[in-house]
């Protein structure tokens, strides 16, 4: 696959960045930091390289053991509009 220099939904042009990245795997949700991106300046879709995928993959599939473990808060909608 040859580097993309365009958005693909609107054509804007694409910047390399280090992103923090949250990886949603069934009811898991994995936050990946500094994963190298290609995002765009106009809409902000975000394209990784299917190598970064790839990795990204392995880590959650292999039970790598992660950098850190977060405890993250959940709030339904519903109840905060009734509270
Ligand atoms: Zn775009």
């Amino acid at each position: 696959m040859s580097k993309m220099t365009r958005c693909y939904f609107c054509k804007g042009k694409l910047t390399e960045k280090k992103i923090h990245h949250v990886h949603h795997w069934g009811e898991r949700i994995v936050v990946f930091e500094d994963v190298p991106a290609e995002v765009c300046q106009q809409c902000g879709e975000v394209y990784f390289r299917p190598e970064v995928l790839e990795k990204m993959d392995e880590a959650v599939l292999e039970e790598l053991k992660p950098k850190a473990r977060l405890s993250i808060p959940v709030f339904s909608m519903p109840e905060l509009v009734a509270a």
